[in-house]
């Protein structure tokens, strides 16, 4: 059976959160379709503890900032709004506060490839510190993308917002959802280098 983009968002969030991913504080998931985009609502995790339903998800238009005035547009919204208006390959965008990434947000350290499997997303950058949820964080956000449009292209490009959580644009929801468990894995493998190097290597 075919799933509807609602059905989708609710399922990759639910996804996130049991493979800690994300967390009760935050993240938001959304969809282009079109002109307009779909993204899962305001206080998803901490009210809902990501048990959304279709009905939940809401939509509206890029191109306008009329979904800014809804009650429960989540409130990173505007980021994702500046992506798809600034990057026309980006299908899908998640934010996500994931288990292995934070300590590189607040250690404001860049992720560096390490698996094979990351090769591809190159270096996941930590961006200058602006507050959640403003247009400055969105605008630094856009500025840290700017050139990776073909890793868009390809599956997802990401950036570390510091004290705060990952930034990703992808070609679609599920290659952006696979990316960032990929970056969180090789996340968890850097931070276990001092641990390993403990180790006898025979
Ligand atoms: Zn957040």
């Amino acid at each position: 059976m075919d799933r509807t983009i609602a059905e989708l968002i609710a399922y990759v969030g639910q996804t996130m959160f049991e493979r800690n991913l994300t967390d009760f504080s935050g993240g938001n998931i959304s969809i282009r379709d079109g002109d307009l985009i779909h993204i899962s609502p305001r206080f998803a995790g901490s009210k809902q503890h990501w048990h959304l339903g279709p009905e939940d998800i809401i939509t509206g238009e890029i191109a306008s900032d009329a979904l800014l005035e809804h009650p429960r547009f989540s409130r990173e919204g505007r980021t994702h709004l500046a992506i798809y208006r600034n990057f026309p390959d980006a299908q899908a965008v998640i934010h996500a506060h994931p288990l292995y990434v934070l300590p590189f947000c607040v250690a404001e350290k860049p992720i560096i490839p390490v698996l094979e499997s990351g090769q591809k997303f190159g270096k996941i950058d930590v961006i200058p510190f602006s507050p959640a949820h403003s247009q400055e964080l969105a605008d630094n956000i856009v500025k840290a993308l700017t050139g990776k449009e073909e890793i868009i292209r390809k599956q997802a490009a990401a950036v570390l917002a510091p004290k705060h959580g990952i930034f990703m644009a992808g070609k679609d929801l599920l290659a952006t959802l696979d990316a960032l468990e990929r970056i969180s894995w090789n996340a968890y493998c850097i931070l276990n280098q001092p641990i390993m190097a403990q180790l006898p290597n025979a």
